[in-house]
């Protein structure tokens, strides 16, 4: 059997994705069942779907960018049609159903699940993270669905418009998957949108994590009377917008000592107490979790070891036999991943903020479009490429080889003029 070569290898990457995530995770089937709401579509909607997917798989950052690939004949292959103009596919993601591509969401999960991909961490417990996230901010273009406010400058007042939605994201041992997105609406506030997000995350993923990790700003009674009775543990950042638990907390802790312990390479002194009443609103029990933390850094332009200090406060309504202090520290810090492998990677590496098409629905459309095809990329690279390849190529060097592989693909050939016609020439000289 001839040796494959190196490049022939790197060229099939997105094949090999492509193919990973149609036989282990039925993502075609999913994709091909999106609708959207047009009455007589020309174009079938799979195709527009498969489309996008690719151009957020190879990061393409613009659908111009797309359109320019459409000679390429992996077209053909992928969408057993040509690739639909740059407008086309803006059009008519606006008018894909939301809710289709939240069951391929759905879909993915239960696979993953089911193929045993998503183990939980040591302390057993999967968090669902909740968080917001600003898309873009404007002066200039707005629409109706937009958020807006007023930003002093030195030119006088002026009103900014941006967009903001929540997001829900699993986290697990050594896994996450960016499930859900709600927008936040005009007049309303961050946690209202939140609220509407996880009655949805309860009814598409009830089992599937046990505390709910989020900011200060979550640490609202609305959240932790919503999540409780519904069997929902809560773990949010305790900060000075809570003065009196706050300030009951630091003098209790006074008079205990503390608990010494490790996380990663920090070293924590903890302080855990529960029974508080200083927060009357929320009908739980209330449980304040203080890390005192230090580590070292080395210094990059002398070389000298510095110690870095860092103090966490965390409101929680997890017991103590479910999750003892060591796992309250954990969880407070697994909320980083919703930022190093949910927005900041989705917006840096996956052009998920660029404003794709300026209309609420497709801002919804495209974002969750971003997140599956983040999701089936890290199940991919995480689950199906051996670790001997994991090492050798890190997750955007894989990124690169599937864009690679979509611009290297041949040119489909030109068609040609059918016969007993003259070919028309494509410049008429001026005469
Ligand atoms: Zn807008």
């Amino acid at each position: 059997m001839p040796r494959s070569c190196g490049s022939e290898r790197t060229n099939a990457i997105l094949r090999r994705l492509l193919a990973y995530a149609r036989t282990r995770l039925g993502w075609e089937a999913g994709l091909d069942a999106v609708n959207d709401a047009r009455r007589q579509p020309q174009i079938p909607t799979p195709v527009i779907v498969r489309a996008l997917t690719v151009m957020f798989l190879a990061r393409l950052g613009s659908l111009n960018a797309l359109g320019q690939t459409r000679p390429r004949r992996f077209w053909a292959r992928w969408l057993e049609a040509g690739l639909p103009s740059a407008d086309t596919l803006g059009r008519v993601a606006g008018q894909v159903e939301v809710d289709g591509l939240r069951r391929v969401h759905q879909q993915v999960y239960a696979r993953l699940k089911r193929g045993k991909a998503l183990p939980p961490p040591a302390h057993g417990l999967i968090a669902g993270v909740v968080d917001g996230h600003e898309s873009h901010a404007t002066f200039r273009r707005h629409c109706p669905a937009g958020l807006r406010r007023t930003i002093h400058t030195a030119a006088g007042e002026r009103t900014q418009y941006y967009h903001r939605h929540v997001t829900f994201q699993l986290v697990g041992a050594d896994w996450t998957l960016v499930l859900d997105a709600e927008a936040q609406r005009p007049g309303e506030g961050e946690v209202a949108a939140a609220l509407r997000l996880l009655e949805r995350a309860l009814a598409l993923y009830p089992r599937a994590f046990e505390v709910v990790l989020a900011d200060g700003l979550y640490a609202d009674p609305r959240v932790f009377n919503y999540l409780y009775p519904r069997g929902k543990d809560v773990l949010a950042v305790l900060k000075d917008n809570h003065p009196a638990l706050l300030e009951d907390a630091r003098s209790l802790f006074e008079n205990t000592p503390p608990v010494g312990g490790r996380n990663g390479t920090r070293l924590c002194q903890c302080w855990d107490l529960v029974g508080f009443t200083t927060w009357p609103q929320v009908q739980a029990p209330i449980r304040v979790v203080r890390s005192l933390e230090t580590w070292t850094v080395r210094r990059q332009l002398d070389g000298q070891v510095e110690a870095q200090h860092a103090e966490w406060l965390w409101v929680t309504t997890l017991a103590l036999a479910r999750a003892p202090t060591g796992a309250v520290v954990q969880l407070g810090h697994a909320r980083w991943a919703i930022e190093n492998e949910g927005f900041n990677e989705l917006a840096t590496r996956w052009h998920a903020d660029h404003v794709y098409r300026h209309e609420p629905s497709a801002l919804l459309v495209f974002t969750l479009l971003a997140m599956l095809c983040l999701n089936v990329f890290l199940a991919f690279y995480r689950r199906d490429l051996k670790p001997a390849a994991r090492a050798a190529a890190s997750r955007l060097h894989v990124a690169r080889q599937v864009a690679g592989e979509l611009y290297a693909s041949p040119s489909a050939a030109a068609p040609r003029a059918p016969p007993g016609r003259k070919r028309r020439p494509l410049l008429v000289p001026v005469p």
